[in-house]
């Protein structure tokens, strides 16, 4: 019973709620392989029932199998089907409404049914809540008007779960009982499409390729509250929560949830179950750890293509923090961790662009004439009345577009006498005025999951009514030194010794890119000593970045350790300046062991951790952006590696650092960017474009 594609759908009772997304409303969500779309919100039952046909015929032709999950009752409380229908077959019941509701997006006839169904059971009841204005017979408004109508208040799944609501209860908060009404229909022509290729649970087996099941999700309402960025839908929120869920769940598991004794009264789809459901759910805040063969590369006798490698940290790494939600004003630097939606539209009415006057457009050419009306509408306090035709309205900037105003004149352009306005035609109709939702639609995404969020980001945010975004936890990453030479700045220090000068760079590098750095140290070269400082490393960072000891030699404990763990791969890559890059897990955590060398450490950072580092974060892959610039220089370059070479501009051309030496440190510090000479040989003379990265492009 393994389902390919989860589809989770929060089904209403009420009337059709417009055109842009709102609560209480119909939304649905679906997930394939633990990952979950954007939730869809339809507006009304008939564009929900054609968009849920559609999809559950697209993913049966598709060969997907399909567990589609409905949040309402598709039961009564045992002996109701036996008085309505005088049989105990639920499907019957179905059949029962589906030839009687009429329904239509803003009228539907389930009170007047509820009545009659009730006139046919003795005494008052069992349904109640009469939502509409009209008394209908036999359809109290109060439940406690009901009495003898001799059938059981909860079905045996309500009775297990606090805060369940009846089926009998038509309206009010929380109420149940219409969506009952108003979804078995929709499942019974379901039912009817598919035929063979449908069963609904737990009526039939489970064979057929789709399968129908009852759910509620507030199963998992603390975790759906845990994970829920304040200003974002909970209905959309909630579908999409659970089919993740659902999705992700191991395929024992979720057969073991299904596995529930024949009842003719339907169950709900994790009841008994809440715990581990609950625990899956809020699991799904923190991502699952990297595989310990993620940096396991076929290695030939050849050095490996920086694309090449650089290809496999994309394919290999996965974002490992977990998400939370956030404050719009605390958002800056964080990466989202779902797309944003406008929560209104931007401009949210129609206004004017200048400080003018406002009438119906558009105006002829020659002279126009038009009255001026009292008052004035500004922004913060329009203007509430009607402007007649022939009549204008001072209005300023920002201010809305009253009743009568769709075209604005530039307050340069017009001479006024107080009663009147005068210009000189034509202007079109439209003119200096906005529409509303001209920038942005509600509803509409604005930003994508994956991004980094940029000042302009809070601005466009701000503007479309978002309070909070949920975002990724920021990225934890340790930076260490490790080798016996190394001193402190400020520590005394031999003919034999140098100063650490990787950490301070590396810790403010990453810190640039708006990680959280945890500087841990420096490590001696000594084998236990540093296991020490990985063991403890590991529990605090998502990632460790270490320079020094990476290669294969006697000195190179940061190689032999990650050895030990079976997840080791020393990645000899065709690039200069580099040696090789040892990448493995400790504990689970991901270590890049960079090379000791500064320069070296410095450039393998900027073409490998940044990107790497950016994923793990949630966000995407970033390659840098290239600037092709004339050469003030001339380099003839071996076939068969990449180079870097230290530049900046001057004049507009590309000059390099005098020395390749990698141990010239101060060439970072002379340098504004980098040049990339590509894996070919090459001759470059000066004039001929180059490939140059500013520093500030990585990341
Ligand atoms: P290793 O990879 O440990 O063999 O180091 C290569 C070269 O880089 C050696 O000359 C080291 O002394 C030097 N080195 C290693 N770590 C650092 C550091 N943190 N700061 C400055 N130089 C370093
Ligand atoms: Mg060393």
């Amino acid at each position: 019973m393994i389902f390919d594609t989860i589809l989770m759908v929060d089904w209403s009772g009420g009337n059709d709620r417009g055109a842009s997304p709102k609560k209480d409303a119909i939304w649905v969500c679906a997930a394939r392989q633990g990952t979950t779309d954007t939730p869809v919100y339809l507006r009304n039952r008939q564009v929900a029932e054609g968009w849920i046909t559609d999809f559950l015929y697209a993913e049966h032709t598709a060969g997907r199998r399909v567990l589609a999950g409905f949040d309402f009752a598709f039961g009564y409380p045992a002996g109701f089907g036996q008085s309505l229908t005088g049989t105990d077959d639920p499907f019957a019941i179905w059949d029962w409404f589906e030839t009687r509701v009429e329904d239509a997006p803003n009228a539907n006839n389930r009170f007047d049914l509820a009545g009659e169904i009730n006139a046919l059971f003795p005494g008052t009841g069992p349904f109640w809540g009469n939502g509409l204005q009209r008394d209908i017979p036999n359809l109290p408004r109060k439940g406690l008007a009901r009495e003898d109508h001799g059938m059981t208040e909860k079905r045996a799944a309500e009775q297990q779960t606090k805060g369940a609501f009846p089926v009998w209860q038509l309206s009010g908060a929380g109420a149940v009982g219409s969506q009952v009404i108003m979804g078995l229909p929709m499942l019974t022509r379901l039912r009817r499409t598919f035929g063979q290729d449908l069963a609904v649970w737990p009526f039939e087996p489970l064979t057929p390729p789709i399968a129908i099941v009852e759910i509620w999700p507030s199963l998992i309402a603390k975790a759906v509250t845990a994970t829920m960025p304040a200003g974002q839908i909970k209905d959309a929120h909630q579908v999409q929560l659970l089919a993740q869920t659902l999705s992700q769940m191991p395929a024992s598991e979720l057969a073991q949830i299904l596995d529930v004794p024949p009842t003719i009264e339907g169950w709900i789809l994790g009841l008994g179950h809440e715990a581990a459901l609950e625990k899956a759910a809020l699991g799904q805040l923190a991502p699952p750890p990297l595989r310990n063969d993620c940096f396991a590369m076929p290695q030939g006798a050849h050095w490996t293509p920086v694309g090449a490698a650089q290809q496999h940290l994309r394919d290999k790494l996965t974002c490992v923090t977990a998400t939370e939600a956030v404050a719009l004003k605390d958002a800056a630097n964080r990466i989202l961790a779902q797309d944003v939606l406008a929560a209104r539209s931007h401009p949210p009415a129609p206004n004017a662009a200048v400080d003018g006057y406002g009438f119906t457009g558009p105006a002829p050419s020659g002279i126009t004439r038009l009255k001026l009306v009292e008052g004035r509408s500004a922004a913060g306090a329009p203007y509430t009345g009607t402007v007649p035709l022939g009549h204008a309205i001072r209005i300023l900037t920002g201010a809305n577009l009253p009743e009568g105003v769709d075209t604005v004149l530039l307050q340069e352009d017009v001479s006024t006498n107080g009663d009147e306005v005068s210009f000189h035609g034509p202007l079109k109709q439209g003119a200096n005025a906005r529409n509303a939702g001209e920038d942005m639609q509600a509803g509409q995404t604005i930003l994508h999951a994956g991004r980094k969020v940029t000042p302009a980001d809070l601005g466009t945010m701000a503007a479309a009514g978002v309070e909070s975004v949920h975002v990724n936890e920021p990225l934890c990453v340790g930076i260490l030194s490790t080798g016996d030479e190394l001193r402190e700045p400020g520590d005394t220090a031999t003919d034999g010794q140098i100063y650490d000068a990787n950490r301070p760079m590396l810790c403010a590098l990453v810190a640039s890119w708006g990680y959280d750095v945890i500087d841990l140290g420096r490590a001696p070269d000594d084998r236990i000593k540093l296991r020490g400082i990985l063991d403890d490393a590991a529990t605090k960072c998502d990632v460790i970045l270490s320079s020094g000891g990476a290669s294969a030699g006697d000195e190179d404990h940061m190689s032999a350790l990650l050895e030990g763990t079976g997840s080791f791969a020393l990645w000899r890559i065709a690039m200069k300046p580099g040696r090789p890059l040892a990448l493995g897990l400790w504990n689970e955590t991901p270590v890049f062991g960079l090379p000791g060398n500064p320069v070296a450490a410095m450039v393998c950072t900027l073409i490998f951790a940044a990107p790497a580092l950016s994923v793990m974060a949630g966000g995407t892959w970033k390659e840098p952006t290239r600037y092709m610039l004339p050469a003030a220089f001339t380099k003839s370059k071996k076939e068969g590696r990449r180079e870097y070479l230290r530049a900046r501009l001057e004049n507009g051309a590309v000059t390099i650092f005098p020395s390749e030496g990698s141990g010239r440190i101060s060439g970072l510090s002379w340098a504004t960017g980098l040049v990339e000479l590509d894996d070919p040989a090459q001759e470059t003379a000066p004039g001929d474009l180059v490939a140059y990265i500013p520093f500030n492009s990585f990341i």
